[in-house]
């Protein structure tokens, strides 16, 4: 094989392997790797993006920095939101990481007056600035105070790799930066990352539906099946039906069911599915969750 991807697979990553594939370049790992950790090592293969980085704190920013170059992006800094409106004035940023703490203006404030200028320029649709918040802040409330300031995401410090590398995802190639769906998403209370998985197919949501009615179709007898299995003890089986749904999960773009599912996968693989039955109903509850957020996702775009 030339080369292989990660379900689920990102654009992005699919566009580059067909990309050196048809280029016939040497890929790492004897030739036949294209892992997900192998192409964030290859910094000049990916989609290198502009971003401000807005940050107060020495430490925090020679992170960050150090975090984003790592992966192929420029960086610009700001030292606080004074500083980040100015820049903004001049450029357009594929991204700005925006701390909400800071001196002189915090990033809540600098964002709101971004939106207002935005506003008063008459930006139209698609025409938005991507800002997602950094803080470390994690009292209740917080990711909402950061969506009334008109961020389009949250990231919490410290940052941690795997987080940062979501957010990177979904702004590297996006044609517009920020939607409605972006918004409820970004205020952590959604069980579908509804961009990626827009994203995923393509933005057609006559396609979702479809998919929808399969998963619908699918899901209540696969818990079943799991369920029965780990009522008699059957490892393998409530292992196989737990993978299955894991990877629609995933492909809906639906986290904390997966993890549900690939937690009830690992019960299997270890041969003890002593207490699968409560993860099962853990997991039906969120897929139920899943289900009813796709839906609503599919009447939106009827209107
Ligand atoms: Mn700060």
């Amino acid at each position: 094989m030339a080369a292989y991807l990660l379900k689920p697979v990102r654009h992005a990553e699919l566009r580059r392997a067909i990309g050196r594939v048809l280029r016939g370049e040497d890929l790492p790992g004897g030739g036949a790797l294209m892992t997900r950790g192998l192409l964030q090592e290859q910094s000049e293969e990916r989609l290198g993006m502009h971003i401000l980085l807005a940050e107060d704190n020495a430490v925090n920013r020679k992170l960050a920095i150090r975090l984003l170059e790592k992966r192929g992006h420029r960086v610009s800094v700001a030292t606080n939101g004074r500083e980040a409106l100015d820049q903004l004035e001049g450029a357009e940023f594929d991204l700005v990481l925006m701390d909400v703490q800071m001196p002189e203006m915090d990033g809540l404030e600098a964002t709101r007056r971004l939106r207002e200028r935005e506003d008063r320029s008459g930006h139209g649709t698609g025409q938005r600035q991507a800002v997602v918040a950094m803080t470390a802040l994690v009292m209740k409330g917080d990711r909402e105070r950061c969506i009334a300031a008109g961020m389009d995401g949250y990231l919490s410090k410290p940052i941690r790799p795997q987080e940062l590398d979501e957010i990177l995802d979904r702004y590297a190639g996006a044609e517009s930066s920020a939607s409605d769906t972006a918004k409820a998403e970004a205020a952590g209370t959604s069980c579908v990352r509804t961009e990626e998985l827009l994203e995923r197919i393509g933005g057609d949501r006559g396609f979702l539906t479809e998919l929808l009615e399969l998963f619908r179709a699918d899901y209540p007898g696969q818990l079943q099946r799991a369920r029965e299995a780990a009522a008699r003890n059957d490892a393998a089986t409530v292992q196989r039906v737990a993978h299955s749904m894991k990877g629609a999960l995933r492909n809906l773009a639906a986290p904390a069911a997966s993890r549900l599912a690939e937690e009830i996968e690992a019960m299997g693989e270890r041969g003890d599915v002593s207490g699968a039955g409560r993860r099962l109903d853990d997991l039906e509850r969120e897929v139920v969750r899943v289900v009813a957020m796709l839906q609503e996702l599919c009447l939106v775009s009827a209107n």
